[in-house]
This record gives structure tokens, sequence and C-alpha cells, in this order.
């Protein structure tokens, strides 16, 4: 777009986004389009998220970290789906506190994740808000022409897993934002999950030959097992008392005395970007030996049964779930 930043925007694709571009795709960002290849046996697959500040990460966040959860949020999509990532269009909704090392510090993260996960820049859209900055990604991957496993076929009996620990995005926040007393290094952990979360690449991958219905857990792990359950016409059952916590949630959770209430807001809180994915139970040991391939925990945390909705149990007493998940109103 022309006329807002001229000098800013130029510059900021010329000398920052450009060094980032496909090297045969995307004409040095130099022309007004990329032209994606095709790739025979494999589907293209495409997602998109936008991340606003105050909303999706803090205004005093740096924004190198910014840069890599954009990132990460839209590759954690592509993991469901067993996707290869290519590459992304990028748009940027500058605020007044981005000026020049903010743009810099950006492009850094950028850069740090296109090294790790393969990725290159394509193009995008470069402007100024007077309001929260915001940043979106369409992101880009080839998919095995054989299909990806999709949100709709879990079935009575299939057992529930997750990767990971759950419920550190959301305690990362916390803990980002001041409002948790634990030790330093518990905080720092925490708020580096919220700050980078890591996709599941290489396990979205692998499951696709076993799971039956797949998804990440974004808005909360109930919220995001309910779209499961939606989509697959079938109830599931959570036992939180099975949640996987990571060293600092455990720390936190000791602290807490209600334990119930602690445990619903792990799996309501979101931010995981997790892998949550149903399966036949006899597939279970290779999905474990695929897990521990990767160095990856996977735990069991519920059961598909016949019906409509998610329930929770804890220690075998039902639990009310007020809120399943995050939400934008
Ligand atoms: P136009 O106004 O003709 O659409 P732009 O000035 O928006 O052109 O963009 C010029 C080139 O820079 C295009 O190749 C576009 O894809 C690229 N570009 C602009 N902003 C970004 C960005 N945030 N990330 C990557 N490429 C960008
Ligand atoms: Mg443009």
């Amino acid at each position: 777009m022309a006329g807002v930043d001229a000098a800013g925007e130029f510059e900021t694709i010329r000398k920052l986004f450009a060094p980032l571009a496909h090297p045969d795709h995307a004409w040095g960002l130099r022309d007004d389009v990329a032209v994606m290849p095709t790739r025979p046996g494999y589907d293209l697959v495409l997602t998109k998220d936008a991340i606003v500040e105050g909303v999706h990460f803090l205004p005093d966040d740096p924004l190198d970290t910014v840069a890599q959860k954009l990132l990460r949020v839209n590759l954690s999509d592509l993991a469901a789906k067993g996707c290869e990532p290519f590459g992304y269009l990028l748009a940027c909704h500058w605020s007044p506190r981005c000026g020049w090392p903010e743009r810099e510090a950006f492009a850094e993260g950028l850069a740090a994740d296109q090294k790790e996960f393969g990725i290159h820049l394509l193009g995008g859209d470069t402007v100024l808000t007077p309001g929260p900055a915001s940043f979106s990604a369409t992101m880009m991957g080839w998919a095995p022409k054989t299909g990806s496993v999709t949100r709709g076929g879990a079935k009575p009996g299939h057992g529930v897993y997750v990767t990971g620990t759950i419920g550190d995005g959301y305690l990362g926040l916390k803990a980002a934002q001041g409002h948790l007393k634990l030790e330093e290094e518990r905080l720092e952990a925490l708020a580096e999950h919220y700050r980078r979360p890591v996709p599941r690449l290489a396990y979205g991958q692998a499951v696709q030959g076993y799971a039956t219905a797949i998804m990440d857990v974004s808005d909360g792990l109930i919220a995001d097992l309910a779209h499961i359950a939606d989509a697959s016409g079938v109830a599931a059952s959570v036992q939180l008392e099975l949640l996987p916590k990571s060293a600092a949630a455990m720390a936190w959770f000791e602290t807490r005395i209600d334990p119930e209430a602690a445990l619903e807001q792990l799996a309501t809180g979101g931010d995981d970007y997790e892998l949550l994915f149903t399966a036949h139970p006899a597939d279970e040991g290779n999905l474990k030996r695929e897990a521990d391939r990767l160095l990856l925990r996977l735990t069991r945390v519920g059961t598909v049964e016949a019906g409509r909705g998610v329930s929770a149990t804890h220690l075998g007493k039902p639990v009310d779930i007020r809120k399943p998940g995050w939400t934008h109103d």
C-alpha cells in the first residue's frame, strides 16, 4: 500500500524483508506478486492466523518473539494436517511503537524461524495503523495427496491424546504479566512457552496414519476437543487428573488450594499449540513409539463416547466446565 508510510514502508521491504524472500519464487519482493510452484503428488495447504497487540501478545513483548509467535501459531495449524511447511505471505500493521529497531527485531525473529522450520517469505503488505500493532501470516505447506486427517473421524471407544504439556501458554501469559509468584526460572520457562510455542510438525506428520481426528490446541483443550466432537458427531470425556503438566506448571499447581479449579484453568486456558487427536487404542503402542522417537511426551487424557459435547471428571467426580476455552467476543 502506498501513501501512509512511504519511506518506512519501502525501506522495511528492501532492507529487512527482501533478504528473507524465497530465492526462487518471490522475485526479491520486487514485483507485484509471488508465484507458487506446484508439487506433483502433493496438495497445497493454506492457513491464516492474525495476532493483535493486547490480545495475542503483550504491548511490551519483544518484537522478535512476536514474529516467531506469528509464524509458529500458523505452523501449528499445518502440523495438525501433517504438512511440510513451504512459505508465507506476511501482513504487518505497524503501530507508532514500531520504529526501525523494533522492525529490525521483528525481521530477526522471522529469520531465526525461517531457518528453524525451513520456510521462506513469499510476499505481503506493510501498513501503518494508529491503533495497536497487528500482524498476520498466510502459511503454505505441502500435504501428500493421500489426504490429511480431518476433525471428523472420532468414533466411540477411541482414545483422546495430547502431545507435550497443557496449560503452559495460559500460565505463561500470567507469568509475563507479572501475575504469578514462582521461582524466576519457572516464570521464564512459562513465559517462553507463551511467547514461542513449539509447533509439533514432525509428530503431526508421524501420526497421520493413526489419528482418526486431529487439530492443534489454541483456544483450550476442552474447547478444541468440543470442535472435534462436533465435527465427528460424538461426545468425549476428559479425566482432568491425567492432564500432562510441565515442571513449572506442577510448581504452580502445588500452590493451589482447589486442585479441581486449577486443572480446569489449565484445560481451558489456551495458547498450548500442542496436537490433540483421537485414535484407536490398538494404535497406542505405535503412537507412543513415534513420540518417543521425537522425544515428545504423549498422554491419553480421555475417551470418545456416543452422544454430544465434552464432559470432564476429576478423580471420578464430574466437573462442570463453565468456560471451555478462550473466545473472541
Ligand atoms: P503494491 O502496493 O503494488 O501492492 P507493495 O508496496 O505492497 O506493492 O509491495 C511491494 C512488494 O513487497 C510486493 O512483492 C509485496 O509482496 C512485498 N511486500 C510488501 N510488504 C511485505 C511484507 N510485510 N512481507 C513480505 N513482503 C512484503
Ligand atoms: Mg501491496
